[in-house]
Parts: structure tokens; sequence; C-alpha cells
């Protein structure tokens, strides 16, 4: 029998399905949430969370819960660092600082191994009234009519089935989702023809092998021989646990390969190891053809998956969630057009493609030629001066991720502007860019005004002109919020006296200028007839 449970019933409870139900949940919004394991997978993946994946932990409400599951002290540091040859060789160079970028956001980056970080999604989510979450049933199968959707779900343990009925459904099911597949959404890949391992191991010696290089938590080591795929290690906690992944012959399974000569081959030295996983992977990009049909959208590895380079899968995935969790909410309570769901598409997969094709693809191209062209033993003068470059390189790299929604139809910014990953840090006020922190003339931070809806940001703004924002939002019944403040020092940075704000923190639209119509620039902005 059809149960009518819930507005959204999303498949999927790793960390993009528990951020999207905390998004909805906390939004009002009737959601089932349903994850096939009771408790998360102990596999240390997905480590690397960026400044802008804790802006949306802060505004889950649970960034203190996240930073306290940390399991490497934060003394330490959570660098990260290239080597040549081998890890404890003559070169290496710092990499992915992401503290380069921490003015351009509310908040500091973490990193932490992705079960502790779903646990506390799983707590948070636990307490919203809204959410229901069924742990133990896995989602088979998806229909679509006019009036909405039908997800049928099989208990795990074998016995039951049920069949839930929504308005909307949300495949959060990870790389090999059902739920896109159900919907008939195709993808594209780009398949590299490598076996990947990750190993998880206990290893105290390389702990102390490592000293060398205080406050680093992720190795990557170059090596000729793998033609730009990495060797890749990354601490699980301080001193003892590890993860390891790197290109392995084809055929490779657990019986029938040294992984310890491999390790300590990578490392350029021996010491203890004690494997706690060891698991393969094939090395490929895919991308959903569409994360939207009809009433089902994808998000998280289900809509893209590629390998960990870079950590961008678990970053972008969030990021989903928080873009489609107040389009289905604005839609739901009647104040967001249809086009506003069909934009969730139109800013999250060119965000993706870009960062596939202009990080994650680009850096092993540009490895692969570093290290066929490059080579200590011929020309060591050459090495160097190269390698020093790329280590300013790796800089720059750090600097232009910055995804953003230029070009978006429910973005009023400039024509002819694209949607892309590529991008810059600015504290100016760009319409489509998220939106930089500054200081308000009462001290706080802007972050710290802006609610759960539209805010307008206006520095010593026109009485008329608030006047009309306010009205026209309460006649669209759009949720908008003005904040206002004397302007100064943040007007200045922001290069804007009135800044609209989206939900999840990136900017509308921005101008000095009073606009020729409020009215116009929220139907824009809310995918809605004027
Ligand atoms: C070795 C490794 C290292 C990585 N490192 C990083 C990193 O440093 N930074 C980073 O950003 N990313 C990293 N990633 C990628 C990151 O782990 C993924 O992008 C992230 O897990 C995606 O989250 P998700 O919720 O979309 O999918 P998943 O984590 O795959 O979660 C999907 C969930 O859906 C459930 N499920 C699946 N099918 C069904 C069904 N039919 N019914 C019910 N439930 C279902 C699963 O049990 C699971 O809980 C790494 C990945 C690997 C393999």
């Amino acid at each position: 029998m059809e149960e009518n449970t819930a507005d959204v019933v999303i498949v999927g409870g790793g960390p993009v399905g528990t951020g999207l139900a905390i998004e909805l949940g906390q939004r009002g919004i009737r959601t089932v949430l349903v994850e096939r394991y009771p408790t998360p997978q102990q596999v240390p993946k997905g480590q690397n969370l960026t400044q802008r994946s804790v802006e949306h932990f802060h505004a889950w409400g649970i960034e203190k819960e996240l930073r306290a599951a940390r399991t490497v002290p934060k003394e330490y540091g959570i660098g990260g660092l290239t080597a040549y040859g081998t890890l404890t060789g003559d070169y290496h160079y710092d990499w992915l600082q992401r503290e380069l970028v921490r003015p351009y956001y509310f908040t500091d980056n973490e990193r932490l191994p992705q079960y502790r970080t779903e646990e506390v999604l799983r707590e948070r989510v636990k307490t919203l009234p809204s959410v229901e979450v069924l742990y133990g049933w896995t989602g088979e199968d998806v229909q679509q009519d006019e009036d909405g959707v039908t997800v049928t779900l099989a208990c795990r343990d074998g016995v039951g089935e049920r069949r839930l009925r929504s308005a909307y459904a949300v495949g959060c099911d990870g790389s090999r989702s059902v739920i896109r597949e159900k919907a008939g959404i195709t993808q594209t890949q780009s398949d590299h023809d490598r076996l990947m391992v990750l190993l998880v191991f206990r290893s105290t010696g390389l702990h102390e092998l490592l000293k060398r290089f205080p406050g680093k938590s992720f190795y990557n080591v170059l090596h000729p021989d793998l033609k730009g795929y990495w060797q890749f290690f990354g601490r699980v906690d301080l001193g003892n646990t590890w993860f390891f992944h790197a290109p392995v012959p084809p055929g490779t399974t657990r019986d029938n390969f040294d992984f310890s000569g491999y390790l300590h081959r990578a490392v350029g030295a021996e010491f203890d190891i004690e494997f706690e996983h060891v698991g393969f992977w094939d090395l490929r990009i895919a991308t959903a053809d569409s994360y939207r049909k009809g009433r089902i959208f994808i998000a998280g590895d289900a809509a893209h998956s590629h390998p960990p380079y870079g950590g961008y899968g678990i970053n972008t995935g969030f990021e989903d969630a928080r873009n489609l969790g107040w389009k289905l909410a604005a839609r739901l309570q009647g104040w967001g057009g249809d086009s506003l769901l069909d934009s969730y598409d139109e800013e999250r997969r060119p965000v993706f493609v870009s960062t596939a094709r202009d990080f994650i693809e680009k850096s092993i191209e540009s490895d692969r030629a570093f290290l066929e062209n490059f080579d200590p033993a011929r020309d060591r003068v050459a090495f160097e001066a190269e390698w020093k470059a790329r280590g300013s390189g790796a800089r720059a790299e750090v600097n232009a991720f910055s995804p953003n929604y230029r070009g978006s139809p429910i973005v009023c910014g400039k024509k002819g502007d694209s949607v892309s990953a590529v991008g810059t840090h600015e504290y100016r006020a760009v319409a489509g860019c998220h939106l930089a922190p500054q200081l308000q003339s009462d001290g706080r931070n802007i972050f710290e005004c802006l609610s759960s809806g539209f805010t307008l940001v206006a520095y010593d703004g026109d009485d008329v002109v608030l006047k009309e924002f306010a009205a026209a939002a309460e006649q669209m019944g759009v949720p908008l919020d003005i904040a206002l403040d004397d302007g100064g020092k943040a007007q200045d940075n922001y290069e804007a006296r009135y800044i609209l704000v989206r939900p999840d923190h990136f900017i509308t639209w921005a101008s000095e200028e009073p606009p020729l119509s409020a009215r116009r620039i929220l139907a824009q902005a809310t995918g809605s007839s004027q």
C-alpha cells in the first residue's frame, strides 16, 4: 500500500543525503530520509572539508560538533605536501594551502574522516521534527506522475516493503545510484582505465618518519612511472592510522600483490604496517547528463563521481545539498517557480563539469607532462626551476577554485557570463558569486546578520528602495530580511550599496545604484513570473 508520507523522500543517507535532510528539515519541509546502513561505513574517505563546507555546518547549527569530532589535534595542523620520487626524498612543496583563501569565508576549513562527519550529521538530523529517518531500508525503485513520486523500499533484512508517496524524490545514493538509473538519467564518463587501491593501515613507524613535516596531514608522491596518477597518503588520526590510494596493475587482488613493498617504495623507507582495509575502485570521472528528471533529482556522488584528487567530492556534494534544499523548500512553500528547480541543474552541473575539467583532469595532465619533461637525473637545474614554479602554481590553484553561478538564469548579473568552478577570491560583491565576510559597523560579521531566506544588505540604503523590496517580497511571499548598516569599510570592500543574498549565501544582485524594479529582481531570483 502507498503511504502518503512526505514532501520530499531522499534515498541515501550518506553525507549529502543527510545534509540535504537537515537543510529541508530546518525549513520545516516534511522529509523522509532512507538509508540502508544503520551506522556510517568506517572507510576514512572524504576528509578534506573546505571553508565553504564548514559554512554549511555553521548554517546547520553543528560547526562546533564537527570540530569536536576531529581526530587529529587542532594544534597539529591539516596541511598538504607534494613530493617527488619518494615521500622522504629531496623534493617537496606545500600543497592545497586552503588557508590562503581563509579571509573570503566565514569559517575555517576542517579535516576528519567522513564517518565522523556523518555521525555529526546523523545526530543533528535526529533533532529535526519534520524529518523521519528510516535506517535499514533500501530504495529499489522510483516512479513519477503529474502529481508526485512513488519510492519503493525493501527492508535490508529481507522482510518487508514500503511504498512512499511524496511530491519530490532525491537520489543521494552514491555513484552507483539506483534512483539515477530508475529515473532514466544517463551519465557521461571519462574512463582512465586505471585500477586504484585504497589501503587503510596502522603504522607508528610512518608517523616517526614523517615528523620531518610537522603540521602536514596529507601527502602526494609524484613518480615518473605512474604518468601523473598519484600515490596519496593521509593521516586518519595522529600517530597511528593512515590511508593510501594509488594505481595498481590490472587484475590486482588482495592476495596477489605486495602492498607493503608498494608502500615502502612510495615512502622511500621501511616501516611497520598492519592493514585494516584493502579495497579497489576504477579511476573514472562520471557526470550525470541531467541532475533533474521531472520530480526526481540527484545530488552528490549520484550526480558526479571522480577520483579523490584535490578533495572535491564531498565538498561539491554538500554544495549540491545547500543549493537544492532552499529551492525545493521555495517551491513547496509556494514562493518559488518551477524554473527555480531547473536552476539546480543549470547551476550545479556546469560547476562540476568545470571542476572535473579545470582542476581534476588538469592536475593529472599537468603532473604527467611535468614527469615526462623534467627529471633531476637528466637535468637537475631545469628540474629544480620547474619544481619551484610548481610550488607557486599550487597556490594559484587554491585561489582559482571558486565555484560561481555567474550567468545563471536566476542571477541578475552581466550578460555573457557562464557558470563555472573557476573564479577568483575577492571581497567585491559580484552577482553569482559567494558572499565574502565583512565586519559591519556594529562589530558583527555580515554572516551573523543573514537570514535563512533572502537578505537585502543595504549600506545607508535609500528608504524608498527598502520599502519597495519589502513590499514586493510581501506580495510574492518571498522571505526577505533587510540588514541595514552605515556603510564604511564593508561597503567600500563590497563596492556595492545594495546586495541581495540568497538563502545559500550566494549573491543574486549587487549594485551601488537603486534597482529599476525590486519586484523584477525578486521574480528572477525565485524563478517566478512577475
Ligand atoms: C579514498 C577516497 C578518499 C576521498 N577523499 C575525499 C576528500 O578528501 N574530500 C572530498 O571532498 N571527497 C573525498 N572523497 C569523495 C567522497 O567520499 C564522496 O564524494 C562522498 O562520499 C559523496 O557523498 P554522497 O553522500 O554523495 O555519497 P556516498 O558517500 O556514497 O553515500 C551514499 C549513501 O547512500 C546509501 N545508499 C546507496 N544506495 C542506496 C539505496 N538504494 N537505498 C538506500 N541507501 C542507499 C549508502 O549506504 C550511503 O550511505 C574520497 C573518496 C574516496 C573513495
